[in-house]
């Protein structure tokens, strides 16, 4: 059965071009990047010319790069600085390795505080200008994965500079698809490889200071003692090669348009706001349904795509990002995120159209 893959926010399949890099890579002869015999420094090279790739597409090569198994652990590593008595200055509608972390530390004396949003997901950024001066960090994503949702960065920085307040960004949704330069007055950043078409398990942390954020694995001096483990050397490569520009995606915003028209057309209610958001997300939800018994069907007709939620241990519940949105509970429980990727075509959101409205048509009934 031909599939029609509309989850690129989850995974986005492997980039050809990294296959081919895989298979040449594992034909080559390196080892430890820690050893000091030639295998060990082949290895060494392999992941210094990435971080310096990463770096360079950042901000011009400037701070510094710590690879990490995944955005989840880079995300961890910048929150954990933070100490009792410290204020984090975050949202409800982050990701759960920052919203989770964040609870975790509220155990351990942290004083958490939200900062408003209204019922599209757009923060206020008046209340940022008045409780960024009274945080010890702020923690905001370039874009959310949910939601799709892109945060003015650039803007938000500037009001955490003037409040001379660190600023975490959680940029695993941008990175290596789009164009992302880190703006002025953000202090760290949490790269993601396999929401952009490289490997699954590998994600880094990029710091304006050395010594900003503390370890939280230790057991050896890898990564100048930041992050303890033999690196990932094939993978840290291939994240690399996501640094160049030439390989972008292209603007997929007039399919995904093209896909949000004929969905409102059969009753759909778009979540979040369509005004700024990633060119490849779609949330959109059909009051009246459950999302889970359409995602289930639409599964068996080819089409692989999200809820707004998350499932725990076999239960289904209702995504806590929905959930901070004033919006219908109905609204909440009906909610699917399509999100697209290089790979999808014009045919393929035809498809999918055609596909869900026979869905919607037989679960009705
Ligand atoms: N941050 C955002 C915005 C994400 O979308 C994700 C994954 O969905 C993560 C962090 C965590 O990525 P990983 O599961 O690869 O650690």
């Amino acid at each position: 059965m031909q599939r029609y893959y509309f989850d690129h926010n989850a995974t986005s399949p492997l980039r050809a071009a990294l296959r081919e890099r895989l298979t040449s890579l594992l034909e080559q002869d390196f080892t430890n990047p820690g050893s000091i015999h030639q295998q060990g420094q082949a290895a060494r090279t392999l992941v210094e010319q990435a971080r310096r790739r990463i770096l360079q597409s950042l901000r011009g090569a400037t701070g510094t790069l710590t690879f990490t198994a995944s955005a989840t652990e880079a995300n961890n590593i910048a929150l954990l600085s933070l100490k009792k008595g410290d204020t984090l200055l975050t949202s409800k509608l982050e990701h759960p390795s920052v919203r989770d972390t964040a609870k975790r530390l509220e155990e351990r004396g942290v004083k958490i505080e939200y900062l408003p949003h209204d019922a599209q997901g757009v923060l206020d950024l008046d209340a940022l200008k008045k409780q960024a001066p009274n945080a010890t960090l702020v923690a905001l994503m370039a874009a959310n994965n949910e939601l799709g949702n892109i945060n003015p960065i650039p803007e938000i920085a500037e009001i955490c500079q003037e409040a001379n307040v660190p600023l975490h960004v959680d940029a695993a949704q941008v990175w290596g698809r789009w164009p992302f330069h880190i703006a002025q007055g953000v202090t760290s950043v949490t790269l993601s490889a396999h929401k952009a078409g490289g490997p699954v398990g590998i994600g880094a942390l990029w710091t304006d200071e050395r010594e900003r954020y503390p370890a939280i694995i230790f057991g050896g001096e890898q990564e100048r003692g930041r992050r303890a483990g033999t690196e990932n050397v094939l993978w840290i490569d291939l994240m690399g090669q996501l640094a160049n520009h030439q390989d972008h995606w292209p603007d997929m915003g007039p399919l995904r348009d093209r896909l949000a028209s004929a969905f409102e057309a059969l009753g759909g209610a778009r979540n979040g706001n369509p005004k700024q958001a990633l060119p490849n997300t779609l949330n959109i939800s059909f009051p009246g349904f459950e999302a889970e018994e359409l995602v289930m069907a639409l599964d068996l007709e080819g089409v692989s795509i999200s809820t707004g939620s998350a499932c725990t241990a076999g239960s289904v519940e209702l995504s806590e990002v929905l959930k901070a949105l004033p919006i219908s509970e109905d609204r909440q429980a009906s909610a699917l995120r399509w999100s697209l990727g290089p790979s999808t075509s014009n045919q393929d959101v035809d498809q999918a159209v055609e596909i869900m409205q026979r869905v919607l048509a037989r679960i009705r009934v």
